[in-house]
């Protein structure tokens, strides 16, 4: 962004992302089986064998919903406090990733991980998810 980083690093003390997603609506709730694509990056963000696994919904689409079968947002989040090594990151200008992969390493839960427990609670779809979080294919 073109901020010095001792201006950052004397500021902020964390940083969040936010992502709307669409609600599944609760009028047409079914049960579904996602794609072979779908369950892969909702294990990856899961646990593979670490959970015992949901079953996943959506709407089917009624007249509560316009037959879109999702009623409502909620947001997900992804919340990154700063710690020290956080501050020496900023200050030798490490990159957004690095920063970001070394505070995954710490035990941030990302918005990718954060949407997929939603949608296990079923809340929303694994589509709707993947879409909010940049993974969309
Ligand atoms: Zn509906």
């Amino acid at each position: 962004m073109g901020v010095k980083p001792y201006l950052l690093n004397s500021s902020l003390v964390g940083v969040v992302s936010q992502r709307l997603i669409r609600l599944n609506c609760p009028h047409c709730l079914e049960r579904v089986n996602p794609g072979p694509a779908e369950l892969s990056l909702f294990q990856e963000a899961w646990g593979k064998g670490k959970r015992e696994m949901p079953f996943f919904t959506e709407g089917r689409g009624c007249v509560h919903c316009n037959y879109t079968g999702y009623r409502g947002r909620t947001a997900i989040h992804e919340l990154m406090p700063l710690d020290e090594t956080i501050r020496e990151l900023i200050q030798a200008s490490c990159s957004a990733q690095q920063i970001r992969n070394y505070a995954i390493s710490q035990g941030m839960k990302t918005l990718l991980q954060d949407g997929m427990e939603r949608a296990a609670k079923g809340e929303t779809t694994l589509q709707e998810v993947i879409r909010g979080t940049y993974y969309g294919f």
